[in-house]
């Protein structure tokens, strides 16, 4: 445990700005008991909830409340902490935080407190980011994901794998410094076997991270189709508001239009698309390209058609085009809508790979099928329940992880290269080892915690 005397004392307050019931100010570092002394005449007991006045050097009291001390390393940052906790008026909290600067200590930066925390091992940057994610959740799934991660969920899972990494790197390493010992670990099964079960644990817990990350960020979903194939309906009908102008007038919707929507807990951003079309309208022509670079993003494409007027269910007659500009159809589904004026059968099926939904965005039959439908893509399942919360910057570490693997995997089996593999093992560790924080930069910490409130 490296104890942080050097640093400074942090204060600001912990609450949220406004006015509440309650409102704490948060002090951390050497100076916070001397602080406490002053503002409450004596010396708190440990962890002790001392209902007292709190007052300035005058004698003139601020506030009366909960004074709470609770000293190093047991405390949330791991230094000397204590906590203020007042009337929540915004004057009240400024004349506390101003009396505790006034006695030395120093407003806090964004993420400080947690900074802190993270710097005195009390926790990893997986779980110090996991508090900014549950605080910040919009579902009660991304919350309980990011209760999961604060625990240890996800570190676990990442741990576990450096700790296999660190076995496989000291046999290979070890038979590549003796080679009089005449290991033939290439030879030998169990380089290769180890290898293999590494893979296969990094692809679950990669799996389980973007899954994770959808949580937390959402599923992007675009709604393409010609003019008219009811797109701005259908995103009425998912939101259930009246966001779009739903007209019948070619080329209305002239903006991408961006809505963010909960299905059962799942965050959706729904893009509406311009009428994709060529157009010799400048403006026109600006919102179908942003609707181009929506697309090329997307989880997932809707592509929509108004059965009436076609009976393809392949996206490649559909709108040849589309498809070609696309390049990859994996993640589209179609959509026949207007089955309210034909008598196609609502309902989810399957053509050629591609699933393909019938319904009706002006009744809202079918819409159910869509909905259950994107909870599958998504991989919303009850499954989710055990996950844990994930961001990009996970995803891109495991990833790297992942193709350092397989690169070693392709210098053991493919030219037998001992060195080598060492060599992508290591970087391999070191990808994960970017996720708990063993191994970081100070620019990734700034840019983590500097995306954090102040006084959190
Ligand atoms: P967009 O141009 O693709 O956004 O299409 P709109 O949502 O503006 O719809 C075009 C027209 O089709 C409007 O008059 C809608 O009321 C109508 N429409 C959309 N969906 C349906 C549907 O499921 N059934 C019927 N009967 N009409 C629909
Ligand atoms: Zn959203």
């Amino acid at each position: 445990f490296h104890y942080t005397t050097d640093q400074d004392t942090i204060a600001a307050q912990a609450t949220a700005p406004g006015r509440g019931g309650v409102g704490i100010i948060r002090l951390s570092g050497p100076n916070s008991l001397a602080i406490a002394k002053h503002i409450i005449g004596f010396e708190p007991k440990p962890r002790y909830a001392h209902y007292v006045p709190f007052k300035q050097a005058d004698g003139e009291q601020l506030d009366m409340g909960l004074a709470i001390y609770f000293p190093g390393p047991n405390s949330f940052t791991g230094e000397d902490v204590f906590e203020l906790q007042g009337h929540g008026g915004p004057v009240i909290m400024d004349m506390l935080l101003s009396h505790c600067l006034s006695l030395g200590a120093r407003l806090a930066r964004p993420g400080e407190f947690s900074e802190r925390a993270f710097m005195n091992d009390k926790m990893d940057l997986t779980q110090a980011e996991a508090i900014a994610d549950l605080i910040d959740s919009t579902s009660e799934q991304a919350a309980k994901c990011a209760l999961r991660s604060l625990q240890g969920a996800f570190s676990k899972r990442v741990d576990e794998l450096v700790e296999a990494l660190i076995h496989l790197r000291i046999y290979v390493e070890a038979a590549i410094d003796f080679p009089e010992e005449e290991i033939d670990f290439i030879g030998d099964g169990k380089v290769a076997s180890e290898l293999k079960d590494i893979q296969t644990k990094l692809t679950d817990v990669l799996k389980e991270a973007n899954q994770g990350a959808l949580i937390r960020e959402g599923m992007n979903v675009v709604i393409a189709g010609r003019p008219n194939a009811g797109k701005s309906s259908l995103l009425n009908a998912l939101s259930g508001k009246e966001s779009a102008i739903v007209t019948n007038i070619e080329g209305t919707t002239r903006d991408v239009l961006r809505e963010h929507i909960h299905l059962d807990g799942m965050p959706l951003h729904i893009i509406d698309t311009a009428g994709l079309r060529d157009s010799p309208d400048e403006v026109e022509r600006i919102g179908i390209q942003r609707a181009w670079d929506e697309i090329q993003k997307a989880d997932r494409i809707l592509m929509m058609v108004d059965s009436q007027s076609i009976d393809s269910k392949d996206p490649n007659e559909i709108w040849p085009e589309f498809m070609a500009k696309l390049g990859n159809q994996n993640a589209i589904t179609v959509i026949r809508n207007k089955v309210d004026l034909t008598t196609d059968k609502i309902g989810l099926e399957e053509y050629q790979g591609v699933p393909v939904i019938s319904l009706s965005a002006k009744t809202g039959d079918g819409i159910q099928h869509l909905t259950d439908h994107l909870k599958t893509v998504m991989g919303f399942d009850s499954t989710t329940e055990g996950g844990f919360i994930a961001r990009r910057r996970h995803l891109e570490a495991l990833n790297k992880a992942n193709r350092f693997l397989a690169a070693g995997h392709e210098q053991l089996h493919g030219y037998g290269a001992g060195e080598l593999l060492a060599e992508d093992l290591k970087e391999a560790q070191q990808a994960l080892s970017e996720i708990t924080g063993a191994f970081t930069s100070d620019d990734l910490l700034g840019r983590i915690f500097g995306s954090f409130c102040i006084g959190k």
